[in-house]
C-alpha cells in the first residue's frame, strides 16, 4: 500500500447518491470545484431498486443543472388517498394547481445515472474507504484507502451525504417497527397516471406509477414483511391484493426488496467544517415521498450559500438555520402521518375518516396537504 503527499480540496462531498451528485453540479453550475467521493463502485447505483415520487419543486431544481431525466419520469395526474376498511377517502387534482403533474415517478437509477452522466472524469473518487476524519481549525483532514493507495486529503469543507447514518449518538432514532417491502407489478386496468396512497393498520401501502407498471411500497410489521418476502408471486399478488382492494387487478410482480423504516433525526447539522445533508441528516419515512425532495433542498441550500458567502465554515451557520423549519416541518408531517394512519385503533379510524372527508369537501385543507407534496416548504404560510 502506497502512501501519497497531502492533496487539497476546498469542498469534500462523502456520498455519491442523488444528494451529493446534486451539490456537486450545483456547485459546478455556479464556478465551484469539489470532489465526490463513495464506497460503492459507480456501477452500484445502478442496482437500487427504489423509485422516488419526486414534487414539481425538485424536478425544477434538477432542471437547472441539466439533470432531469425527462424520459424516465412518468408523471402524477391524480393521488387517491384512502384507509382500509374505513369511510372517508379525497383526491388530489393536478388540474386544481394549474401544473403539468402533482409529481414524477423515476427509478433511483435513471436520476443518478442522469445526474452522473454531468460528472467530469476527475469529479468521483468510487471506491474509496474513509480510514479517518481529522477536525483542524479551519479544515478537515480525511485519510482514505482508495485503489491500493492511501491518500491524505485536507479540505475546508467536508459534507456528509452518505445517506442513512447507523448507530451514533448525534442522530436520535424512532423505530416504527414497520418494513418497506418495495416491488414493480403490472397493473389491470392501465394506472391512467394515478397514484394510490392507502392506509392500513400494517402501514401505508403506495402504488407509483412508473412507465406501464406501478411501483409498489408496501410498509408491514417486520414479521410479516419476512413472510411476504418469501411468498411465491401468486402468494404474493394475492396478499398484495387483499390490502389494496378490488378495484384493480396485479400481475407480473418484478423483484422485491426491503428496508426497514425509522425517523432518523441529527440534532446538529453542522460541527465546525463538517455539515451533514439528505439523509445523512434525516431520514424519514417513505409514506408522503419526502425523502429525497428535502435532500435535494438541502443541497440546493447549502450550494447557493457557499456560492454566495465563499466556501468557510461561517457559511455553515447560516446554512444550519435556514434548513430548520422546512426539515423539521417534513420530519413532522411524515411521522405524523406514519402515526395516526398506522393502527386499528376505533376512534382513531373514525378520526381519519373524518379527516379525509374534511380534506375532500374543504379545498384549503386539501390544497395545504397537496402544496406540502408539490412544493415542500413553500406550502408553510
Ligand atoms: C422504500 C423507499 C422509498 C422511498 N421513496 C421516496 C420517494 O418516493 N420520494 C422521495 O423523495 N424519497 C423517497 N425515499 C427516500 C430517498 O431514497 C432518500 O431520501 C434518498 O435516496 C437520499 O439520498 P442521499 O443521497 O442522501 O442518500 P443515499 O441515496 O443513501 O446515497 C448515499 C451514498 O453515500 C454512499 N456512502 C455511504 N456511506 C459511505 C461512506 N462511509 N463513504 C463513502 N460513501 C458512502 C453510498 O454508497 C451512497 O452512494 C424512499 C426511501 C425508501 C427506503
Amino acid at each position: 500500500m502506497t502512501e501519497t503527499p497531502i492533496e487539497h480540496a476546498d469542498i469534500l462531498i462523502v456520498g455519491a447518491g442523488p444528494v451529493g451528485l446534486t451539490l456537486h453540479l450545483a456547485l459546478a453550475a455556479g464556478g465551484q470545484k469539489s470532489l465526490l467521493l463513495d464506497r460503492r463502485p459507480r456501477e452500484a447505483l445502478q442496482a437500487d431498486p427504489r423509485a422516488l415520487a419526486l414534487s414539481q419543486g425538485a424536478r425544477e431544481l434538477l432542471e437547472q443543472i441539466d439533470s432531469w431525466p425527462t424520459r424516465a419520469a412518468t408523471p402524477i395526474e391524480t393521488i387517491h388517498i384512502s384507509q382500509k376498511e374505513g369511510f372517508g377517502r379525497t383526491v388530489i387534482d393536478r388540474t386544481d394547481y394549474d401544473l403539468p403533474a402533482l409529481g414524477y415517478v423515476v427509478r433511483y437509477r435513471d436520476l443518478t445515472g442522469t445526474l452522473a452522466a454531468n460528472l467530469a472524469d476527475d469529479a468521483l473518487l468510487a471506491e474509496a474507504e474513509i480510514v479517518d476524519i481529522q477536525p483542524g481549525d479551519n479544515s478537515v483532514t480525511v485519510t482514505l484507502r482508495h485503489a491500493d493507495t492511501v491518500r491524505k486529503i485536507q479540505a475546508k469543507l467536508l459534507v456528509h451525504a452518505e445517506g442513512t447514518p447507523s448507530d451514533d449518538p448525534a442522530v436520535s432514532v424512532s423505530d416504527y417497527a414497520q418494513h418497506a417491502v418495495i416491488c414493480e407489478v403490472t397493473p389491470t386496468p392501465g394506472h391512467n397516471r394515478r397514484a394510490w396512497e392507502r392506509f392500513t393498520p400494517d402501514g401505508p401501502l403506495a402504488l407509483l406509477p412508473l412507465g406501464d407498471e406501478y411501483s409498489i411500497v408496501f410498509t408491514l410489521p417486520p414479521a410479516k414483511a419476512d413472510a411476504v418476502m418469501a411468498m411465491d408471486d401468486d402468494a404474493f399478488i394475492a396478499a398484495l391484493q387483499t390490502q389494496f382492494g378490488s378495484r384493480m387487478s396485479f400481475a407480473k410482480p418484478g423483484q422485491r426488496s426491503r428496508f426497514p423504516l425509522a425517523l432518523r433525526l441529527r440534532e446538529t447539522l453542522v460541527k465546525g467544517s463538517e455539515v451533514w445533508i439528505g439523509n445523512s441528516a434525516q431520514t424519514l419515512h417513505p409514506v408522503s415521498g419526502q425523502g429525497f425532495n428535502l435532500g435535494i433542498r438541502d443541497a440546493w441550500q447549502l450550494s447557493e450559500i457557499l456560492l454566495k458567502n465563499g466556501v468557510d465554515r461561517n457559511s455553515l451557520a447560516e446554512y444550519a438555520a435556514s434548513r430548520r423549519l422546512d426539515r423539521r416541518g417534513s420530519a413532522f408531517f411524515t411521522d405524523q402521518i406514519v402515526r395516526v394512519f398506522s393502527n386499528d385503533f376505533g376512534p382513531l379510524k373514525l378520526a381519519r375518516g373524518l379527516g379525509l372527508l374534511a380534506l375532500d369537501i374543504l379545498p384549503p385543507a386539501r390544497h395545504f396537504v397537496a402544496k406540502r407534496m408539490i412544493w415542500g416548504a413553500r406550502a408553510w404560510p
